[in-house]
């Protein structure tokens, strides 16, 4: 997952990023998910995915995708994984 933010104006990367900032970054990371996620809605189900995270820095980060069904873990995956 390629991972790309400005915080306060600048570029900020995993791989640049400080630890102060890393917590910073993670943070917007999970915002956004959860964010993209909550957009999504189930045809079927009429529910939204929820993320679930795992890991306190970005390099150990997993995300798994609560979903009412297959489809929905799928499309949720797919946005997740769209730039
Ligand atoms: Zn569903």
């Amino acid at each position: 997952m390629q991972i790309k933010l400005k915080i306060d104006g600048r570029d900020a990367s995993p791989n640049n990023a400080g630890n102060a900032v890393e917590d910073a970054i993670l943070a917007k990371v999970k915002e956004q998910m959860t964010q993209k996620l909550s957009n999504l809605r189930c045809p079927d189900h009429n529910q939204a995915p929820k993320p679930e995270f795992e890991g306190d820095s970005l390099k150990n980060l997993r995300i798994q995708i609560r979903a009412c069904c297959g489809w929905m873990r799928e499309e949720a995956q797919r946005v997740l994984n769209q730039k």
